[in-house]
């Protein structure tokens, strides 16, 4: 079994195999947009329900919210990004590349050189007009971060639900930043999605929360599979903490260009609902119940990537090994994640009654797990394909299903087969995905 993984081999599965497209392909593309497909609109809503799951449903102490991308332009005001939402920009003198220093050091990342222009902010959020007239009286934005529809709409959950601290509110969404430098695939974009939790707490116990939070959310990759060794925590130093946070961490992947960031979970003290305080005028602070005292709660802020997680769990399913002198592709996806559950495949598909009772068989399976129906090649290549999409199981209906009505199942991961009654195919199967 090998794991040298490379990204030109998971660019080249997730394109071949549906999970991922460029972005207007057949007009050249646009640079750093990308369309997921079949298996990889799945994948992502397989990840994106974990994790609702894990942070809402099976939590007392969260509530979920959908705000939206357009919000009043005095928001981001508010919140800074008008004024502060910069990476630095440099010209390569000779090349003409743009380019962000902290990411490439001291030498252009196109041919080079080191010469170039002095550093100077450019802000990543991208502009848009609302209304008929394109004039600076309907300048917006496209939201960078899904943050800032959570915070001013605390109120309002507040008087929706009553809740006490500490409480958090969950969202997922897209959001747009005009990254200077995208790239790496998928990893870096300009349109991506989040998933972010604003933990309200106590400001005297948003130390202890933050600590908690990073561990949850570090147990959460582990438990959907990324391999430990390719998992680590970094905490941020002070020269890289925005001014108003307490402390920040990152969950990192060891991704096939280097350790990158996955998901950051910082201590945003109570800079966000003072702030929104002072620009709209509304009184954004929390109530004690007993004491009476009024105060901004501290923030804790969890905010992942959906595309990113994505990435990182591709990456570390792709195993490729050799089985029987013939190279075997494999995504060892978890239970939860893999986009296809079960396959069923007739061994041979002129037969008509092998074919009816295979499409019976995932009729009805299909209520209960996410199935396909596969009888475009011959068998060996149709598991093939299946393994190469982490299909967790396969159903083959042969000659002899149709005399004693069973089935053989074979699993991706030990390619062990079991013949199983099709009577009993769907609780076998529910066990085994329990
Ligand atoms: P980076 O340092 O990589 O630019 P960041 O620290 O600015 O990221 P945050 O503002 O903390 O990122 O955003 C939270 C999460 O949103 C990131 O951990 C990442 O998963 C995701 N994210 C941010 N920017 C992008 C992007 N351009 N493309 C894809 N995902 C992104």
């Amino acid at each position: 079994m090998t794991n040298s993984v490379t990204m030109e081999r998971v660019v080249a599965l997730c394109k071949r195999r549906g999970f991922i497209f460029q972005s207007s392909e057949i007009y050249g593309g646009l640079a750093s947009a990308w369309d997921y497909g079949p298996l990889g609109v799945e994948l992502k809503c397989n990840i994106k329900n974990a994790w609702w799951k894990a942070v809402v449903h099976e939590r007392d102490d969260v509530i979920g919210l959908d705000t939206s991308i357009l919000m009043h332009p005095l928001v981001w005001k508010a919140s800074g990004h008008t004024d502060n939402f910069t990476d630095i920009l440099v010209d390569c003198k000779k090349c003409k590349k743009r380019f962000r220093p902290d990411q490439f050091g001291n030498q252009c990342p196109q041919c080079g050189s080191k010469d170039f222009t002095d550093g100077r902010p450019f802000n990543l959020m991208l502009k848009t007009y609302l209304g008929a007239v394109e004039d600076e009286s309907g300048l917006t934005y496209l939201r960078p971060e899904t943050a800032q529809g959570i915070f001013v709409n605390f109120n309002n959950v507040l008087d929706a639900t009553h809740r006490r601290l500490p409480f958090g509110i969950a969202q997922i969404g897209k959001s747009f930043r005009n990254e200077i430098t995208p790239g790496n695939y998928t990893f870096r974009t300009r349109e991506f999605e989040q998933m972010e939790i604003e933990y309200f707490t106590r400001p005297k116990d948003a130390e202890k929360v933050h600590e908690e939070w990073i561990q949850e959310r570090f147990q959460w990759y582990l438990g959907l599979g990324l391999r430990k060794e390719n998992l680590r925590l970094r905490k941020h130093g002070k020269d890289e903490l925005a001014h108003y946070a307490a402390g920040c961490t990152d969950i990192e992947y060891n991704f096939p260009f280097g350790w990158s960031e996955l998901e950051g979970i910082a201590n945003r003290t109570d800079f966000d609902l003072r702030q929104h305080s002072k620009f709209s005028g509304k009184d954004l602070q929390y109530q004690d119940q007993v004491t009476k005292e009024r105060f901004f709660p501290y923030i804790i802020e969890p905010s992942g990537g959906v595309d990113r997680a994505a990435l990182a769990f591709l990456v570390d399913a792709y195993q490729e090994e050799e089985v029987k002198g013939e190279l075997r592709v494999v995504l060892r996806f978890s239970k939860q994640l893999a986009p296809i559950k079960v396959a069923v495949l007739p061994l041979l598909k002129k037969n008509s009654d092998i074919v009816h009772m295979a499409q019976r068989i995932k009729k009805d399976l299909q209520k209960h797990f996410v199935c396909v129906y596969d009888d475009t090649a011959a068998i060996g290549k149709l598991y093939r394909r299946q393994d190469e999409i982490g299909t967790f199981y396969c159903v083959t209906v042969d000659v002899q299903s149709l005399e004693d009505k069973q089935v053989t199942v074979r699993d991706r991961d030990t390619m062990q087969q079991q013949r199983v009654s099709v009577s009993g195919l769907k609780d076998y199967l529910v066990e085994k995905f329990s």
